[in-house]
């Protein structure tokens, strides 16, 4: 396959899969099981892993003997919602532009599954002495749900790999780092009464507040005092409280408050200690308290969605491997969130490389350039070129 030829293939394989709809809200198995049909007629038998629902489904192959020390090509085949974004033309017909492709999905991130699958010809042909892994994922964007389901089937099955490549979009870098989310909910159970009487109530928007002030400290605690990585920008652990619901009328003592919050933490941070902290204070300070102010008053708060950190082993093989595959020499760290650390979390050496820019990504007119489609067809061909010798 000459590098034209697959170049070819990558854009009509972009061109089919981002013609799928699969925004998180919706099932995603006409595309995956295009891509397994796809892999069939090239003799390749994908697994399908389904959720619980049924209605969404990982895909995992393996091309060449299942023996250890493989490269996995991981990525996630849901894409951001549309709704709201003023589109130049329709998100899910891939459209052609100045030298760039635009359409939902191609730099988030279905420009590198659409590289990879462009050449399993050539992976199939090039008698590999050690497997390629292909690891498409459902769920991504709204908590890392599939790759969480992925992970614990994978760990006992498949043999260990010598990396995993994550192809969210960063230019054909090589990243070896990012920080972690946890995202939690507090709900406060409070008790409900007429205003003029705050003896009779709990109010439980005066006791969500009263905790996003000791999130607030924490916070403060963590920027000025905590572990500190001048590779991220902001370089501390950051924390954030987004929505809270509470109250119906300025009369009545509100019996609920519900809020969601976040932090993102360093590779270097104890996010378990951080939890804990904070459950510490609901559970022998502000709990009790409102528990003895009326029976029946609580706090609950749980995990929404996690994604650890992504932690660098420089000088890694894992590491060298991708920074040759990509023809570069050095690492860097990105701002988002990916799978990687899932992998990492089952002692997979996992990276972030992939064509497009997280710039583009999530925003109305999302394209990726051709060039950098071109460039990871070149990192796809050295990879068959690698593992066959
Ligand atoms: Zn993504």
């Amino acid at each position: 396959m000459t590098g034209a030829e697959s170049h070819k293939a990558t854009v009509s394989l972009l061109e089919r899969l981002v013609g799928f709809d699969t925004t998180s809200r919706l099932s995603n198995l006409a595309l995956i099981e295009f891509i397994a049909a796809y892999l069939k007629e090239h003799g390749i038998e994908a697994e399908l892993q389904k959720n619980a629902d049924g209605d969404k489904a990982n895909l995992i192959a393996t091309i060449g003997p299942r023996v250890e020390g493989g490269v996995v090509l991981s990525g996630h085949t849901d894409v951001v919602p549309v709704e709201g974004q003023d589109w130049t033309s329709d998100p899910f017909t891939l459209t052609e532009r100045d030298g760039r492709l635009y359409g939902r999905g191609a730099a988030d991130m279905k420009g590198f599954i659409a590289s990879a699958l462009a050449h399993v010809p050539l992976f199939v042909k090039a008698d590999l002495k050690t497997p390629i892994h292909l690891a498409f994922s459902y769920d991504e964007e709204i908590g890392c749900l599939g790759v969480q389901q992925m992970v614990q089937y994978l760990k006992p099955l498949l043999p260990r790999p010598k990396v995993v490549v994550v192809g969210e979009p960063t230019s054909m870098q090589v990243a070896n780092a990012h920080k972690g989310q946890h995202v939690s909910r507090t709900r406060v159970i409070g008790r409900e009464a007429h205003s003029s009487r705050p003896e009779d109530g709990v109010n439980a928007v005066a006791v969500a507040a009263e905790l996003i002030g000791f999130i607030t400290e924490m916070a403060r605690k963590e920027r000025e005092e905590g572990p500190r990585d001048d590779a991220f920008d902001p370089p501390y652990t950051s924390f954030n409280v987004g929505p809270i619901i509470g109250g119906s009328a300025f009369n009545i003592i509100p019996n609920v408050c519900e809020f969601d919050w976040e932090f993102r933490p360093l590779p270097a941070t104890d996010s378990a200690a951080l939890l804990k902290r904070y459950q510490d204070h609901i559970d022998t300070v502000v709990g009790p308290r409102i528990a003895a102010e009326h029976a029946g008053c609580h706090i609950e708060n749980g995990r929404w969605a996690y994604l650890p950190p992504l932690k660098a082993e420089p000088g890694s093989d894992a590491e060298a491997l991708v920074l040759a595959l990509a023809e570069k020499n050095d690492t860097s760290v990105v701002a988002f969130g990916t799978e990687a650390g899932h992998f990492q979390g089952i002692d997979y050496p996992a990276v972030v490389c992939g064509p497009g820019s997280i710039a583009q990504a999530h925003k109305p007119d999302e394209y990726v350039e051709l060039n950098q489609l071109a460039a990871c067809d070149r990192f796809m061909t050295r990879l068959a070129e690698t593992l066959a010798s």
